[in-house]
């Protein structure tokens, strides 16, 4: 709850507006807690000015929302957040590439582990596949049935496998593939159904454009 903050004037409102990275001190009531103070750290508005960033930002806050109940507390998370939006903003890297690394790294700080490196049915190690079974996530090798997952091609297997453990600081390394970055978005949009059991949808509004 913020007093008087739908007022013009009100200093608290840059604080509290979407997209806002800012520092809060909240006092905590019945079920509610009461903004009194804070700073602001960076608004984001520049992300407001293009559909793109503009969607891609409300997507990311849309997978927050859905992937956590309230005052849980997620450090990572809450990281991947703060570092998606900076590169989202400044467009050191391709968007593409910063969404899908969030997803990916969403789906690992909230528990639901993709494995590149064993075989998902006789656990021998592997280095790529060309079949995936999920959940929960895996590679599958050479010599085990192939059934109930999907075909990808290696080099799919490969760039998922470096984007889910690159740090999300270096990822301004990586360039834009289309078709495994189109690849990869199908995958990490069924990932995302079967793993939190919601289907966002913000990025329906790219599909008009
Ligand atoms: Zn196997």
């Amino acid at each position: 709850m913020v007093r008087g903050v739908k007022s013009n004037k009100s200093q608290m409102l840059p604080l509290t507006l979407p997209m806002s990275y800012s520092e809060l001190v909240l006092f905590k009531g019945k079920g509610m807690y009461t903004l009194n103070e804070g700073f602001l750290i960076d608004s984001f508005q520049e992300m407001l000015k293009d559909i793109y960033t503009l969607t891609y930002g409300n997507y990311i806050l849309e997978l927050i929302d859905m992937s956590m109940v309230d005052d849980e507390i997620n450090i990572n998370l809450f990281k991947n957040v703060v570092v998606s939006f900076y590169f989202l903003k400044n467009k050191a890297v391709s968007d593409r590439i910063v969404i899908r690394k969030f997803e990916l790294d969403l789906l690992k700080y909230t528990g639901h582990s993709l494995n590149f490196e064993n075989c998902g049915i006789c656990r021998n190690k592997i280095i790529s596949s060309n079949y995936i079974i999920y959940p929960p996530f895996s590679g599958v090798c050479g010599n085990c049935n192939k059934k109930n997952g999907i075909y990808i091609s290696y080099s799919v297997f490969s760039f998922m496998k470096y984007l889910y453990h690159i740090d999300i600081m270096k990822i301004h390394i990586l360039k834009e593939n289309n078709y495994i970055l189109s690849e990869i978005e199908k995958i990490n949009s069924e990932l995302i159904v079967t793993s939190i059991g919601k289907k966002p949808k913000s990025l329906e509004l790219l599909e008009i454009l």
